[in-house]
């Protein structure tokens, strides 16, 4: 096992997709490329474990989520990087 990684992107730092999980996922010339999310604070199940970040957009409602439920979408770390610059809202 092994323990929790060092929180590796600061609250209200800017993201993206990494190129190499674009190419992966076949998004490299869509939308996907092009979005940009802040970090925020979030202290949900997930969260705790680590491994996932929580940024600045509603995530999608299943109807199942339990009460603790983030609001926020949560994507794995490895597939993010930081950017310089501030999201446009
Ligand atoms: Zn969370």
């Amino acid at each position: 096992m092994t323990t929790k990684p060092a929180i590796k992107f600061p609250i209200n730092t800017t993201v993206r997709f990494t190129v190499a999980y674009l190419r992966n996922t076949g998004q490299f010339m869509g939308r996907a490329g092009h979005d940009r999310w802040q970090v925020v604070d979030c202290q949900c199940s997930l969260c705790a474990l680590g491994g996932f970040v929580a940024v600045n957009e509603t995530a999608y409602r299943y109807g199942d989520e339990g009460p603790d439920a983030s609001p926020w979408r949560h994507i794995a770390e490895g597939n993010l990087q930081a950017v310089k610059g501030t999201v446009r809202s």
